[in-house]
């Protein structure tokens, strides 16, 4: 039986699926404001613009506000579907996440 996390790197510096979009819960999530943006009434995560989330330490590729990260990214399963994707993708960034 295969291994999910073969071929996986360890999460710290690895940081990918920190380039996918995250949209915040309201109520629920209680992140910092200078790390969100809202368009069209839905608040996001911030992003740089290579996709890296705004609250990601480009230097350590780990969450700076890993105490108060949202539920999405607190629910993020590691070996899963999207985790190989994101760690196979390029830059870390998905086209397209179905
Ligand atoms: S993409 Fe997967 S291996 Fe990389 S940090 Fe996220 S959960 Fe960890
Ligand atoms: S809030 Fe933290 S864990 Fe969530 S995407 Fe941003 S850097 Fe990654």
């Amino acid at each position: 039986m295969s291994n999910p996390f073969n071929d996986l790197p360890a999460c710290a510096g690895c940081g990918k699926c920190c380039h996918l979009v995250v949209e915040l819960a309201s109520p629920g999530d209680d992140v910092p404001e200078e790390y969100v943006i809202e368009r069209f009434g839905v608040r996001f995560m911030d992003q740089r613009g290579n996709g890296a989330c705004a609250a990601l330490d480009a230097a350590t590729q780990l969450c700076a506000i890993y105490e108060r990260r949202p539920q999405v990214c607190r629910d993020f399963a590691r070996g899963a579907a999207l985790c190989h994707r994101a760690v196979r993708s390029r830059a870390g960034i998905l086209a397209a996440v179905t």
